[in-house]
């Protein structure tokens, strides 16, 4: 038996080559392997024989291959091969495409299971391009009979290997119950190591939902503890108490070119309120992209900095983070000085002085000697070697990637004061997911929640419509006119991996396409994740700046920049999107209250569903509602990972699913006030966080 901590080069036959693709994928211990879950299954359970099988069937045939050869199709040039399958009560033929490898792989008198889909041509039945395996007469059947997982991974490394190296992982890894069988028991759970055997290894439906469901209430669990723990934290200290300013905050909202919406108004209240006490605040403030939460930070900012102490803002991105500096300077800067610190720019903005580049050592300085009130960054502020003179506010902008890191901020050494220990920063956390109500109170144990839920006035709903691949001319003109009065258009590219090439490939490509075809009378852009911070910069600035008219980006990057000039929002392939996620996409058009418009687009072959989710998308106009809409319609089998509800932790866990969370909350506090769960919870958490440093015992 192996540690989950073992690395995975222990299982045999995993090389070089393999491990640094395993490593791609985040695997690089026996226990990550066996935490990653397929996010499907192919239902091979229907096992028969040639003389059974029935055209349009999905089957499993075992037999022998009789002939195979490869050729050249002469017109199309790809590689066919085909082959005799022979299983004593017939033969089948069977067609493969563009496999030219196939043969060295398999060969006439080879034993092999296929499975596929029977078909029928002019000459009879035949099954193209089956999934095959050569049959072990020892080993069984591994990814041509029963249920068989399928998961994502990336060139270089098939399905197959990766399959095989789960099963072993799984095979040798010691798996060791964390949750008190009790509770198990009266939650009809599986142990721990019958659900991970059985996502992996299922032998029917009901054995995948089980697992499923064990493993999802650990998910569920798993927040439960950490935002226990951060409570705990949390109120065994005390915090700065932050004076309200009336004078600053009406000077400061005087400046600003709109009024606060109703819902700004009492949001920030509450926050100063929060503030005001010596316990310290924990509060998440949520609002849909576009509700106006920065203005909100502003006013608490100011004010922490009014009374002498120092506020670190955390952005998402570089970008982002130097959007808010460009923002805070416009509010603020007469006022106070305020940072901007990154991992590759540093800049420092005085009310004597204005703003000025600095090296990170001078920025760290200011920031010791506590000269420098504000700070914005991206978490690198909190890992670096910077240390606060006195911290009084920690405000994470979270965007729409809701996550572990965020909370494992919270955990930092550096939110106390140098000079009190007991002394700890209140906290902000800034989100546009769409966190039920439920999930939100435990995240941080038991924080408050200030929601804004309504948008500033003026700004008109975005006309959303789902355009057919017939209709794009139309559309590209529509926007050329939109152009024309000197509006800008996003033109979002297919969701894929990121850190894949084609990735690149794919948006580059369509820039091209569209900067000399369409759009060749216009500026276009280009972005993606493949440009350096810097590069990405000045892009992004270059079209605020509206020295861009078209914005080609993936759909990866980071678009919480707010870009006034902005009408258009196109979205290439936007079923493969999660919903709300499309939502947030829209949010970004329309800023200043102009009509906006939102084109979705569908992606080759997609069918009823796909149509019925952008149907969603044009008929509701709200986050959550669509989130909630986006997990109840996963197809059997699907798995959505955090791109569909922007809350990063959860692969299988439902943030809708109320009953559980309250289940899970309940089950957290039992776990923590037992002495030895206690231990094996912390243990686990852990491992599967990595923050074992850190966390209080
Ligand atoms: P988000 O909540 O997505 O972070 P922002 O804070 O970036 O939203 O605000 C979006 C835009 O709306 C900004 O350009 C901001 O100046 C503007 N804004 C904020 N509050 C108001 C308001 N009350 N009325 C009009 N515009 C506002
Ligand atoms: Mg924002």
């Amino acid at each position: 038996m192996l540690s989950l901590n073992t690395p995975i080069s222990a299982i045999s036959g995993v090389g070089e080559t393999i491990l640094n693709k395993l490593a791609k994928l985040g695997i690089t211990t026996i226990g990550q392997a066996v935490y990653y879950y397929p996010f499907r299954y192919d239902d091979f359970s229907h096992r028969t024989t040639i003389n059974r099988a029935v055209t349009g069937e999905v089957v499993n045939i075992v037999g022998t291959i009789d002939i195979i050869s490869t050729r050249r199709s002469p017109r199309q040039h790809i590689y066919v091969t085909e082959a005799i399958l022979n299983d004593g009560t017939g033969k089948l033929r069977v067609v493969w495409f563009n496999q030219p490898f196939l043969s060295r792989n398999l060969q006439a008198g080879d034993y092999v299971s296929l499975a596929g889909k029977i078909s029928q041509d002019l000459l009879g039945p035949l099954i193209i391009s089956p999934q095959y395996e050569k049959v072990n007469k020892t080993g069984g059947i591994q990814h041509t009979s029963g249920l068989v997982p399928v998961y994502s991974t990336i060139s270089g490394l098939t399905i197959k290997q990766l399959r095989v190296i789960i099963n072993r992982a799984l095979t040798l890894a010691k798996i060791e119950e964390w949750l008190p069988p009790d509770l198990l028991k009266a939650q009809k759970l599986l142990t721990l190591k019958e659900a991970l055997i059985n996502i992996h290894r299922p032998k029917n439906w009901t054995d995948i939902e089980a697992a499923r469901h064990r493993l999802a209430f650990d998910e569920l669990v798993t927040l439960q503890l950490q935002g226990q723990l951060i409570r705990e934290k949390w109120q065994a200290s005390q915090a700065p108490i932050i004076k309200f300013n009336e004078v600053l905050t009406k000077k400061i909202i005087s400046n600003w070119p709109f009024q606060l919406t109703n819902d700004q108004r009492r949001c920030s209240w509450q926050i100063l309120q929060g503030l005001g006490s010596n316990q310290p605040m924990l509060r998440l403030l949520q609002g849909d992209v576009g509700s106006g939460k920065t203005a909100v930070a502003i006013l608490a900012m100011a004010n922490v900095a009014d009374s002498g102490y120092q506020t670190a803002l955390i952005a998402p991105s570089e970008v982002l983070a130097h959007q808010h500096f460009q923002t805070a300077v416009a509010s603020l800067g007469k006022f106070f000085s305020i940072g901007l610190l990154t991992r590759t720019q540093q800049f420092l903005s005085t009310p004597e002085e204005g703003i000025k580049k600095m090296t990170k050592k001078q920025l760290a300085k200011e920031l010791a000697l506590g000269q420098c009130l504000i700070v914005i960054g991206t978490q690198a502020l909190l890992q670096e070697s910077v240390d606060f003179y006195k911290l009084g506010l920690l405000v994470v902008d979270e965007q729409h990637r809701f996550g572990v890191e965020q909370r494992q901020l919270l955990l930092n050494k550096k939110l106390f004061t140098e000079d009190n220990k007991n002394l700890i920063a209140h906290f902000l956390a800034m989100t546009a997911t769409p966190i039920p109500r439920s999930l939100a109170l435990s995240l941080y144990g038991d924080l408050n929640l200030s929601v804004i839920k309504t948008m500033p006035s003026g700004r008109l709903p975005v006309a959303t419509k789902i355009v057919e691949d017939e209709d794009r001319s139309k559309m590209y003109k529509f926007i050329r006119q939109l152009l024309d009065k000197g509006e800008q258009a996003f033109i979002i590219c297919p969701l894929v991996d990121p850190s894949d090439k084609l990735a690149v490939k794919a948006v580059t490509d369509e820039f091209h396409r569209l900067a000399t075809g369409e759009f060749k009378n216009y500026k276009v852009g280009l972005l993606h994740g493949r440009l350096s911070g810097a590069k990405k910069q000045a892009v992004m600035a270059d079209f605020v700046a509206g020295n861009y008219q078209v914005l080609v980006a993936t759909a990866v990057i980071e678009l919480g920049i707010d870009v006034p000039g902005a009408t258009v929002m196109v979205i290439e392939s936007a079923d493969r999107f999660g919903l709300a996620q499309l939502h947030q996409y829209r949010g970004r058009v329309g800023r200043r209250g102009q009509q906006a418009y939102c084109f979705l687009l569908k992606s080759p072959g997609s069918g009823t569903l796909a149509e019925r989710r952008l149907r969603a998308v044009v008929k509701y106009n709200s986050g959550q509602e669509l989130a909630r809409l986006d997990l109840m319609w996963r197809g059997p089998g699907e798995l959505y990972g955090y791109e569909q509800t922007g809350f990063v932790e959860l692969q299988l866990a439902n943030i809708f699913d109320q009953d559980l969370i309250m289940v899970a909350h309940k089950a957290a506090l039992a776990v923590l006030s037992d002495r030895v769960w206690r231990h094996k919870a912390m243990a686990h958490l852990a491992w599967k966080s990595g923050v074992l440093d850190v966390l209080p015992q």
